[in-house]
C-alpha cells in the first residue's frame, strides 16, 4: 500500500470541512445556491491556507453530476477526477512555472473557446498568479473582460499587491486567513487520533507552532515526525527533527542572565554548539521566548497572543516577574540586531557570544527620575562638583528642561500655541512622549509595542514610524484595526491634528539598537548642562524619555 502524504489525506473534501475559513465558503456556499457565480475569483492568503483546495472544492460544486451544488457529492465521475487531478474541465496552472504570454495563449486563450466536454463549466485555477509576465496578464485581461460563458477562473495568490489593479478589479475577492494556534492544534490533536499517533502535549504545540499558520506545512511536519519517530512523537523527535532548542534552554539562559553569570552563559552558548543547533534558529527562538516574557509582563490581556500550552504560559508569566519592562524591550533589541547580524556574517558564534555577553553585562534599567533622586542626595551631601557632575542650580535646570520635554532650551514657547501651529516633525518627536504615555494609561500592551516605534518622517499629513528589523510583531500589533485606532485617537487629541499613522519596518541595523526609540542620540540636547556627564559618569543610555 502507497503511502499517502498527510495533506493529501486530510484534505477538505467539501465547503464545510475547510478549517477556519468561514467568511469564505459561506459566500461561496450563497453565492452557488443562488446561482450568482462569478467569472473570475481571486484567493489571497498565506501559504498552506487552503485556496487551492477551496478552489478544487469550487471546481467540483460547479461540475458536480448535481451541481451547480454547495455539497458536491464526491462520488460522481466529474468529482472523483477533480480529486484526482485528471479532469478534462478543470484546468490547474502554476504561474511560477508557467508565467509567459504563450502559456497564457496555449493553455486558456485557446481553449476557452471550446465548450466544457462533460461538465458544466470550463475552470482555470491558476496558482501564483502575480508571477504572470506583464505581457501574460495583458493577454489574460481580454478573456476575463468578455469571458465565453461557462468559464471560471480562479487565481490563488500570496501576494496580491503584486496582481495588476485592472485583473483585481475584475476578480471577486476573498482574503485567506492565517489558522489560528488553537485551531491547527485541534486538527493535528484529530489527525492524530484518526491515524493513531502517541503524541506528546508539548510536541503538539511545537508543531502547531512551527506551522505558523500554514495546516498544510504542519500536516508535512507530522509526515516528517512519522517517518522519523514512528507513531510515537514526543516533543524530543520534535526539537531534534526540526533542530529546535529545548524551551527549558531557554528559561536557562533568562536564568543566567538575570544572574549575570558570563562563566555560566558561555558554557551554555558552548554545549549548544557541540550538539548542533542550528544557531540562526536558536536567536529566533530566543527572540521569542523575550517576546513571551514581555506579553507576559504587559499584561498579556489574551492568552491567544501565546501560541503556548497552559503550563508554559503560566510559567512565563511568573518568569516575567523578574525582569522590568524596560530590561526586556532592551533584551529584545539585542537579539533582534542579532538576528540582523546574523544573516549577514560568517562568524555565527563571536556575534553571539558578544550578544550574549551584552545580555549578561546590561545594567538594569534606571528611570531618570531615580537617577535625579540620587544626585539629590549627592548634591545635599557635598558640591557635586567634586564627582565631576553639574551643580545643583544646573541640575534642577535641567530638570526642568527635561520634564517639559522640550529639548531645545531657548523655545520657551507656550505649549496650546505650539499645539495650533503647523505640526513640525520636531514637535511631533517632543509631543510623541506623550502620546506614548497616554496609550500607556489605556493600555499597556499596546504601549510595549508602539514604544518600539520611532518617527521617521512627517510627509501630507501622513507621520510614518519605522520599527527596527525583526520586530515585525510589534507592527503587526499596532496596525490592528481597534490599536490604531486607538493610537490614532491618541494622537489627533495632544496634537489637534488629523495625522494619518503608518508603519514601516526598517531594514538597517543602525536603526534598531542604538537608537531610542524616540529620544535619539543626537537629539540629546548638547547645550543643556551636566547631562553628557551624568550619562557618562553613570554609564548610562536613554532609553526612554517622560515627564517627571
Ligand atoms: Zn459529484
Amino acid at each position: 500500500m502507497s503511502y499517502l502524504v498527510m495533506a493529501r489525506k486530510y484534505r477538505p473534501m467539501g465547503f464545510e470541512e475547510v478549517v477556519d475559513q468561514k467568511h469564505v465558503t459561506t459566500t461561496l456556499v450563497n453565492a452557488i445556491n443562488s446561482k450568482r457565480i462569478a467569472h473570475a475569483y481571486l484567493f489571497s492568503g498565506p501559504r498552506g491556507t487552503g485556496k487551492t483546495t477551496v478552489a478544487r472544492i469550487l471546481a467540483k460544486a460547479l461540475n458536480c453530476d448535481k451541481g451547480p451544488t454547495s455539497e458536491p457529492c464526491n462520488l460522481c465521475s466529474a468529482c472523483q477526477e477533480i480529486n484526482a487531478g485528471r479532469s478534462i474541465d478543470v484546468f490547474e496552472m502554476d504561474a511560477a512555472s508557467k508565467s509567459r504570454v504563450e502559456d497564457i495563449r496555449e493553455l486558456i486563450i485557446e481553449g476557452v473557446k471550446y465548450a466544457p466536454v462533460r461538465g458544466k463549466y470550463k475552470v482555470y485555477i491558476i496558482d501564483e498568479v502575480q508571477m504572470l509576465s506583464d505581457s501574460a496578464f495583458d493577454a489574460l485581461l481580454k478573456t476575463i473582460e468578455e469571458p465565453p460563458a461557462n468559464v471560471v477562473f480562479i487565481f490563488a495568490t500570496t501576494s496580491p499587491q503584486d496582481v495588476p489593479p485592472t485583473i483585481l478589479s475584475r476578480c471577486q475577492r476573498f482574503d485567506f486567513k492565517r489558522i489560528p494556534f488553537n485551531d491547527v492544534v485541534e486538527t493535528i490533536n484529530d489527525i492524530s487520533k484518526k491515524e493513531d499517533l502517541e503524541m506528546e502535549k508539548e510536541a503538539v504545540y511545537t508543531l502547531a507552532r512551527k506551522a505558523d499558520g500554514s495546516l498544510r506545512d504542519c500536516l508535512s511536519l507530522l509526515d516528517q515526525m512519522i517517518a522519523y519517530g514512528g507513531k510515537k512523537i514526543t516533543k524530543k523527535i520534535v526539537d531534534q527533527t526540526l533542530g529546535l532548542v529545548d524551551q527549558e534552554v531557554y528559561f536557562e539562559l533568562t536564568k543566567i542572565i538575570k544572574e549575570k553569570d558570563s562563566k555560566k552563559g558561555l558554557e551554555l552558548l558552548e554545549s549548544l554548539i557541540d550538539s548542533g543547533v542550528d544557531l540562526p534558529e536558536f536567536v529566533l527562538g530566543l527572540l521569542d521566548h523575550l517576546r513571551n516574557l514581555l506579553v507576559a509582563k504587559a499584561g498579556g490581556e489574551s492568552e491567544k497572543l501565546f501560541d503556548l500550552s497552559q503550563h508554559y504560559i503560566e510559567k512565563y508569566k511568573k518568569e516575567a516577574e523578574i525582569f522590568s519592562e524596560t530590561d526586556l524591550l532592551r533584551m529584545i533589541k539585542i537579539v533582534a540586531d542579532l538576528n540582523y547580524t546574523l544573516k549577514r556574517t560568517t562568524e555565527p558564534r563571536i556575534h553571539l557570544e558578544v550578544a550574549l555577553l551584552k545580555l549578561i553585562k546590561m545594567d538594569s534599567s534606571v528611570s531618570l527620575e531615580t537617577l535625579f533622586k540620587k544626585l539629590d542626595q549627592i548634591g545635599n551631601k557635598e558640591e557635586g562638583v567634586e564627582y565631576g557632575l553639574p551643580e545643583k542650580k544646573e541640575l534642577s535646570e535641567l530638570k526642568d528642561r527635561i520634564s517639559e520635554g522640550n529639548p531645545e532650551p531657548e523655545k520657551d514657547s507656550n505649549q496650546t500655541n505650539q499645539k495650533n501651529q503647523n505640526l513640525s516633525l520636531e514637535n511631533l518627536k517632543v509631543g510623541w512622549t506623550e502620546v506614548l504615555s497616554k496609550v500607556k494609561e489605556k493600555k499597556a500592551s499596546l504601549w510595549s509595542c508602539l514604544s518600539q516605534a520611532e518617527i521617521l518622517s512627517l510627509d501630507n499629513g501622513v507621520l510614518l514610524l519605522g520599527f527596527p528589523n525583526g520586530n515585525d510583531f510589534h507592527k503587526k500589533q499596532v496596525e490592528k484595526k481597534d490599536n490604531l485606532k486607538q493610537i490614532q485617537e491618541i494622537t489627533s487629541q495632544i496634537f489637534q491634528n488629523d495625522l494619518r499613522i503608518s508603519f514601516s519596518l526598517n531594514d538597517s541595523p543602525n536603526n534598531s539598537i542604538q537608537k531610542g526609540p524616540v529620544f535619539k542620540k543626537e537629539s540629546i540636547p548638547q547645550d543643556i548642562p551636566g547631562l553628557k556627564e551624568i550619562l557618562e559618569n553613570l554609564g548610562g543610555e536613554i532609553i526612554d524619555k517622560k515627564p517627571i
